[in-house]
């Protein structure tokens, strides 16, 4: 159940119950109270009852004094009026006279012996009645024949005259009367004149409290009878006297005295009596009596003076029922407003904590479906209001945390399919990458290329330059490539160190290899690395999906093998992949062994490229390069295996071997020339980590062979220069010494500074043929090359510029007055006698 409908309810329930208790308090309550409060107004009523008893008793007392007084008037008619003899008196005279007097009967009381006698009356039950039993009646009798004044406490006493209260009469219980005796000695008998029954009780009737009572039975409503009790007698049945072979009972001891008594329970009501006399207090009790639920209330009156009695009330119980009843329905009614008010009231109140519940729980069912950061407002001050606010708190540390945790999944993602350095998508990315194009490639029978690249030479410039610039160098080229691929639908990454692949779509081969070389060329421009310009060539192999192979590693293992292939022929260019050329894919090792093998067996050959006066178009001397065409591998790039030499040791023994052979060539062909030529060997760097081997290796060779020093020129990188420069710079001033010159190769891609050349022993700068080959053919992009002319100049070295292709490159320098050159514009470097053979033509 909703707590929606749980509030209500539950207040509903509690209302109920309260309202349950509290009418059930206030029903009981009130009908004690309405007992009390009859109580009460009986109590109220029976002393209102009991004034009207006493003034009734006074008022009928006074009526029987008077009675009383009027009956000796008659007493003294009566007198005149008999003999004074009663022997004499008739009773017919005795009628006769009462009628006259207007008076009920008379009779005539005469002593007998032990005896007080009726003996004439006008009432024939009055005849010979004795009165000896009559108790203070005869008392009284007695007095007057004494003549003594009557001293009994009952009745009124008068000269020669008692008045008896009024009584039922024991000659004839059917009546009740009041009489008077008067005796004054003049006659022999008592004159007992009396009225009966109407003319007494009439003034009853008239000025007691029936009339009274009954006027209050009437009026009050629910009250069925009221009764005067007299409680001496009430309930006591030994109250009968017998007199005169009558039985009856005295006025003065009836048990009730006013008012009915229908409903009767003499018993009970006598116990109650007696009780409420004796703790004067109201008794009360309910019973059913003569088939009426009734209350029984008896209200002692307690007089100092007189006698005390109790009057007694009879209430309709059903009334009281129907009071409490109507009490009850207004209290149900009252009750049932109260509980639509709280009913409604609780619907309200349990709607305004409900419904921003419903709301927040909605809220917080959004958050949970994930909809974070979402915010809620709820204009309330109470713990709903600081709930929302904790809520919203929360939904927005979640948005923060989600937004955190999404953009760092983004990073990771993003890291793990890209190379930290460039930004580039890695190796991961161009697998996956690849597998899609295949994919479409398939459904749309697009061609794919895929070019791996390779920065020429790289090695050396990590190594000679630093890590930190090789990053800087790889960033730049990267961004290179990047910028000529956005013309063309194709996605770059990093392989690694300085490997790159492209994927193209949808290009066709002739596109691919088109858009290849411009990358070449693009690549191939000059990179500013702050203080200086470097030069970088690249090889790149190429292979399409899917002519080449519908193998996706294959197809990168193809291209990996066509970018050895363009490394093998010198780099800087691109090969597309050839399947019968060689499957072979040349690792690294293999050409170490094949090399170590070669250099062993002395397989390997030298080249000569012809340096020129250019001007004089005389050859003056020549670079030595080696050349490897193995029995295997096919021919092998120096650019690619210098590097390998290089690093596995292998370049002090190739060096040796070069410079050996050189120097015999060039000893025999200067045999034959007049105008000596020199022979330029080129030294590896690393050579001058051991740079005492390498001098005296030098010293070794030139003496073995007997050639001048003067003719042989060693050619070092600039890189070379700068690396362990103490035993470097040694060792070139040893060679100075021997007479040998040295130059340095490549010059321009190195940082050598100014002041550091000059201190070197180096004769001659050749300027790096990337410098000559952007030389345009209106002289534009030859600042480099002019400026290493004005360096060598100033520093008064010679200069030589190699890679010369173009009659205007050769034209440029000749006007800048660099007049050494080497390049293809004069030949390419050539077998011993192909040399030979130029040589032959020179002179
Ligand atoms: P390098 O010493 O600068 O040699 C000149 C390179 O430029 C040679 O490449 C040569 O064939 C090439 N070349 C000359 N003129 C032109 C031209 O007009 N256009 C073009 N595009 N290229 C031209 P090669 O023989 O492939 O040698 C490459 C590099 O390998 C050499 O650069 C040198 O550093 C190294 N190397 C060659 N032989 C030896 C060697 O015996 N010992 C050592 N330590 N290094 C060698
Ligand atoms: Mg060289
Ligand atoms: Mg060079």
């Amino acid at each position: 159940m909703s707590i929606k409908k749980k509030i209500p309810i539950l207040f509903t329930i509690l209302v109920l119950l309260i309202l349950i208790a509290n009418n059930m308090h206030h029903f009981f309550r009130a009908k004690n109270s309405l007992l009390e409060n009859y109580d009460r107004e009986i109590s109220l009523l029976a002393q209102q009852v009991s004034y009207q008893v006493e003034n009734a008793k006074n008022g009928s007392q006074y009526v029987e004094n008077i009675v009383g007084r009027e009956l000796r008037t008659a007493s003294i008619a009566i007198q005149n009026n008999l003999p004074p003899r009663h022997e004499d008196v008739t009773n017919e005279q005795l009628v006769a006279l009462a009628k006259e007097l207007n008076i009920s009967h008379i009779t005539l009381l005469a002593k007998t012996e032990d005896d007080i006698v009726g003996v004439k009356s006008s009432d024939p039950h009055e005849i010979g009645l004795s009165t000896k039993e009559w108790g203070y009646w005869y008392d009284a009798f007695q007095q007057l024949f004494a003549r003594k004044p009557v001293t009994v406490e009952e009745g009124l006493t008068l000269k020669d005259y008692w008045s008896g209260p009024i009584e039922i009469a024991s000659s004839n219980p059917d009546h009740t009367d009041k009489w008077g005796y008067y005796y004054d000695g003049t006659t022999n008998y008592i004159i007992d004149p009396y009225f009966r029954d109407n003319e007494i009780l009439e003034y009853e009737e008239r000025f007691g409290p029936t009339n009274i009572m009954e006027q209050v039975t009437n009026q009050l409503e629910g009250v069925l009878e009221l009764t005067v009790f007299n409680p001496d007698s009430f309930g006591n049945e030994e109250l009968e006297v017998h007199l005169n072979g009558n039985s009856f009972i005295r006025i003065s001891e009836q048990p009730i005295w006013y008012g009915s008594y229908d409903y009767e329970n003499t018993a009970k009501d006598q116990k109650y009596i007696q009780s409420a006399l004796a703790t004067n207090e109201v008794k009360s009790y309910n019973e059913i009596i003569n088939g009426k639920d009734v209350r029984k209330a008896f209200v002692p009156i307690n007089e100092q003076n007189d006698e005390s009695y109790v009057i007694g009330f009879v209430y309709d119980n059903t009334m009281i029922d129907r009071e409490l009843n109507k009490e009850l329905k207004a209290y149900l009614f009252s009750s049932l407003v109260f509980m639509i008010v709280v009913l409604c009231f609780s619907f309200i109140f349990s709607n305004s904590i409900t419904k921003p519940i419903a709301r927040i729980v909605d809220h917080v069912n959004e958050i949970a479906q994930g909809k974070f950061g979402k915010m809620l407002t709820l204009n309330r001050k109470d713990e709903l209001g600081h709930l929302v606010a904790n809520v919203n708190e929360l939904s927005r540390d979640l948005k923060t945390y989600v937004d955190d945790l999404k953009s760092s999944q983004e990073v990771i993602k993003f890291q793990a399919y890209h190379d930290p350095l460039t930004s580039l998508p890695n190796r991961r990315f161009i697998q996956e990458k690849l597998s899609d194009l295949i994919n479409v490639a398939n459904q749309n029978n697009h061609v794919i290329g895929v070019i791996f690249m390779d920065i020429d030479r790289f090695k050396h410039i990590n190594d000679s330059m630093g890590h930190k610039t090789g990053d800087l160098l790889i960033k730049l080229i990267s961004e290179r490539i990047k910028e000529l691929l956005t013309d063309y639908n194709c996605v770059v990454s990093r392989q690694g160190g300085d490997e790159f692949i492209i994927l193209t779509e949808n290009l066709s081969e002739e596109q691919v290899k088109e858009m290849t070389n411009k990358l070449i060329l693009h690549v191939r421009k000059p990179f500013d690395l702050g203080e200086r310009e470097i030069y970088v060539g690249s090889s790149c192999g190429i292979s399409f999906y899917p002519h080449h192979t519908t193998n996706m590693d294959q197809l990168i293992i193809n291209a990996d093998m066509a970018m050895y292939a363009a490394k093998k022929q010198g780099g800087n260019r691109f090969v597309v992949y050839n399947p019968n050329e060689s499957n072979v894919s040349l690792e690294r090792i293999e050409i170490e062994a094949s090399l170590r093998k070669a250099i062993e067996d002395e397989v390997l050959d030298v080249y000569y490229q012809p340096k020129m006066n250019a001007a004089s178009g005389k050859i003056i001397g020549a670079e030595a390069l080696v050349r490897w065409n193995d029995v295997k591998l096919g021919f092998v790039s120096p650019a690619v295996f210098i590097p390998i030499a290089e690093d596995s040791g292998l370049i002090q023994p190739l060096f040796e071997f070069v410079l050996r052979k050189a120097m015999i060539q060039m000893k025999e062909w200067n045999d034959l020339l007049d105008e000596k030529l020199t022979v330029s060997v080129n030294v590896s760097a690393v050579q001058f980590m051991e740079a005492r081997n390498l001098v005296d290796c030098v010293k070794i060779k030139l003496n073995d062979t007997q050639f001048p020093p003067e003719l042989l020129e060693l050619e070092i990188t600039e890189s070379a220069l700068l690396n362990n420069m103490s035993e470097t710079i040694e060792a070139l001033e040893e060679f100075n010494q021997l007479g040998v010159s040295i130059s340095v190769d490549d010059f321009g891609t190195g940082y050598s500074s100014l002041s550091y050349l000059q201190k070197l022993p180096i004769n001659t700068l050749k300027i790096d043929q990337s410098f000559i080959k952007s030389i345009g053919e209106n002289g534009n992009n030859s600042e480099i090359a002019e400026g290493i002319i004005n360096l060598a100049r100033s520093l008064k070295l010679d200069i030589i510029a190699e890679g010369v292709e173009e009659e205007h490159q050769k034209q440029y320098l000749i006007r800048n007055g660099c007049h050494l050159m080497q390049g293809y514009l004069f030949s390419k470097p050539l077998e011993a006698n192909e040399f030979h053979k130029l040589l032959v033509q020179n002179i």
